[in-house]
């Protein structure tokens, strides 16, 4: 049975400063960190204005670095399997920052643009245990960790709601990915032993506590990841977009379940209408779960998660064969209270709010069922970003 067992903060970035000095021949003067996130419940809403309920986790991007007396930015990645991934670029003194290759430097290049003020050259080393590309927000968690990371070499400190809005800027401009607020605020703002209701909206949060003794958040990676066209996300964002057009509303946030019937009077696209159903129910559905989730009321948030999942499959259609199995098989597993699938789909990770003494079981039978090779971990609530010392 395969287990995500997160390295930790210390052994990360004792690993980033040995690869540092062998790197660069001297010892980083700055570092810091930056979660991965899951969500518990509030799924395909956050660019719709909706609530979403996220968790951060133990995972952890560590960036390590100095200044470098150049006009040059060198970036070196130590990947999870090992592999090292290298990037050069101008300083933000010397000039302006473009997208281009290679390409996952975007997300860092991103960052270093929109950071408040010009940073000179630097040297950097970036070493993360965040699964990348399983729908734990590798992507926020680079770049948050970047931010923070530049806010340690610059001495500038970000209020952490710019901080997040800045980050999702980055997202949007450099690797030209039209993601909501949700993964930059939580990997910001997350606490540990709490998920955090984010208002979309108004970017108020609330820290809900989540008590572990009786029921705990299991977590399983499909290990797949399908290359649609690309185009999926930014086509749900357009759908959702085009139903609060129809409704003159500023966004689906302020709609209510009348105006879904009043959807289908003006004649709207059938796709466009399940959208719009789906961002409504499940707004409402997180609300929902973040105040039953502190009453421990969890065979009523067990049934929103399976609620969730449903409109995701049918309404959203972002599900795949593998979450919906995944899902049915914890669904038939005893001690299950509820599971849906995390993240923007197509692959990635599904939750089960599980009774703390059933994980090993549930694990088990998914291991035995499942058609592909399930990795598993249980999610504990963790901190957000931070800077961090170095000795
Ligand atoms: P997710 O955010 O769900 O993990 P994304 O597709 O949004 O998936 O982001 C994954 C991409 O982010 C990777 O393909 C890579 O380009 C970039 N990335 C994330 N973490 C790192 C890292 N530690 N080093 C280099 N690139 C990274
Ligand atoms: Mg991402």
């Amino acid at each position: 049975m395969t287990e995500a067992v997160a390295k930790g903060e210390t052994t990360l970035l004792r690993l980033a400063c040995d690869k540092f000095v062998a790197a660069y021949g001297r010892n980083p003067v700055a570092a810091a960190g930056a979660p991965g996130r899951v969500n518990l419940i509030g799924e395909h809403v956050d660019y719709c204005e909706g609530y979403v309920l996220p968790v951060a986790l133990p995972f952890l991007t560590v960036v390590v670095g100095a200044y470098n007396n150049t006009d040059e930015c060198k970036i070196l990645s130590i990947l999870a399997n090992g592999q090292e991934a290298t990037a050069t670029f101008p300083a933000t003194t010397a000039s302006v920052l473009k997208p281009g290759a290679p390409a996952w430097a975007n997300y860092v290049k991103g960052v270093v643009a929109n950071f408040p003020e010009k940073v000179r050259g630097f040297d950097v080393v970036i070493v993360s245990d965040v699964p990348m590309g399983s729908g734990v927000s590798s992507s926020a968690s680079l770049e948050v960790a970047f931010f923070t990371f530049l806010e340690a070499l610059t001495g500038t400190r970000v209020e952490p709601v710019k901080k997040a809005e800045l980050c999702q800027k980055a997202e949007h401009e450099f690797p030209g990915m039209p993601c909501g607020i949700m993964d930059q605020f939580i990997v910001t703002m997350g606490k540990k032993d709490h998920a955090l209701l984010i208002d979309c909206r108004s970017l108020e949060s609330t820290h809900i506590p989540m008590d572990s003794n009786e029921a705990v958040i299991l977590v399983v990676n499909s290990n797949v990841k399908h290359q649609l066209t690309g185009s999926e996300y930014p086509q749900r964002r357009a759908q959702c977009q085009e139903a609060a057009m129809k409704l003159k509303l500023p966004s689906l946030r302020s709609a209510h379940v009348e105006d879904l019937k009043e959807l289908k009077w003006l004649n709207c696209d059938e796709l466009v209408c399940k959208r719009a159903t789906h961002v409504v129910e499940e707004i409402a559905r997180t609300v929902e779960v973040a105040e039953l989730l502190p009453q421990k009321a969890f065979t009523e948030v067990g049934q929103r998660f399976y609620q969730s999942h449903e409109s995701l499959s049918k309404l959203m259609e972002v599900s795949c064969p593998e979450l919906d199995q995944l899902v049915s098989i914890m669904k038939s597993s005893p001690g299950v209270y509820g599971a849906r699938m995390t993240g923007g789909g197509f692959g990635g990770c599904a939750i089960a709010l599980v009774k703390k003494e059933y994980v090993e079981d549930v694990k088990k039978k998914v291991q035995s069922q499942y058609n592909g090779k399930p990795v598993f971990f249980v999610c504990q609530p963790s901190d957000g970003a931070r800077i961090l010392k170095l000795n």
